[in-house]
């Protein structure tokens, strides 16, 4: 049982964008409020299956929050959109970062949800939208977030960054990087200032370049890998990161119960 100052965190998929074989999805996961209330942190195009899999649907969804645009992260939201305006006719909120906003219903899900007659239909149709803005902060049910802008995919113009989350407690802070490069020159304040580190890790032979590599994190210090969890890696055998000093690799359907 969670007391009033404890947040459950599960992961509903440990895996790769494409994850396949093995039985896990992508790397979503669910975060429940002491008061009981859901906050999805991304909504991949797994996330029916594996949601599914914990015994819940887009029903107990209250609010998503998004990282950035990749399908892993994304992919989902149409299945969510349609299903709590039609079903249950709750509007889940939505929290990402405010320069994402029209990208991601001009770029990813205008295709799909502008499937109404007689309105004009937007994000907001479906969705309470909370951008966050340069504050790179936002509350939710009482809890305090911050996001950190990581490095993810280097474009010919500009840069698609993801958005780090950290959970903020009064003496606890936990650093969920989702999709990042191997940037420890960046990520070095947070992953000190963390109590837990839950780390995008590559394990594949052939380096994306898009991701921090098992082989990159393994040569931190001790003190931060002894509070890092690895996961967003590739269907496989995966080294043995306990004995390597980390915390070791996340399982699919990994809980815990966070002190704030
Ligand atoms: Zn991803
Ligand atoms: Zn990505």
């Amino acid at each position: 049982m969670q007391n009033f100052n404890t947040v459950k965190l599960l992961f509903l998929g440990t895996g790769s964008a494409y994850t396949l074989g093995g039985g896990n999805y992508q790397s979503n996961m669910l975060l429940q409020s002491p008061g009981g209330k859901n906050l999805l942190i991304d909504c991949g195009s797994d996330i029916r299956f594996s949601l599914y899999e914990q015994g819940l649907s887009y029903a107990d969804i209250d609010a998503v929050y998004v990282s950035h645009l990749h399908a892993d992260h994304i992919g989902g939201l149409e299945w969510l959109a349609i299903n709590t305006l039609f079903d249950t006719k709750k509007k889940p909120q939505l929290f990402v970062h405010e320069s994402l906003v029209n990208p991601l219903w001009n770029h990813s899900l205008a295709g799909g949800l502008t499937t109404l007659e007689d309105t004009v239909i937007n994000l907001e149709t479906y969705f309470d939208v909370k951008p966050i803005d340069q504050s790179l902060t936002f509350n939710w049910e009482g809890l305090d977030f911050e996001i950190v802008q990581t490095e993810h995919i280097h474009l010919h113009e500009g840069n698609m960054p993801s958005y780090g989350l950290i959970l903020k407690g009064q003496d606890a802070n936990y650093f969920i990087t989702t999709d990042t490069q191997f940037t420890p020159e960046r990520l070095m304040p947070f992953y000190e200032k963390a109590t837990l580190v839950f780390h995008d890790c590559e394990t594949s032979l052939k380096r994306t370049g898009c991701h921090a590599h098992y082989e990159d994190l393994i040569t931190l210090i001790p003190e931060i890998k002894s509070k890092m969890w690895l996961y967003h890696y590739q269907t496989g055998a995966l080294p043995d990161a306990e004995k390597a000093g980390f915390k070791g690799f996340l399982k699919k359907g990994a809980s815990f119960n966070l002190t704030i």
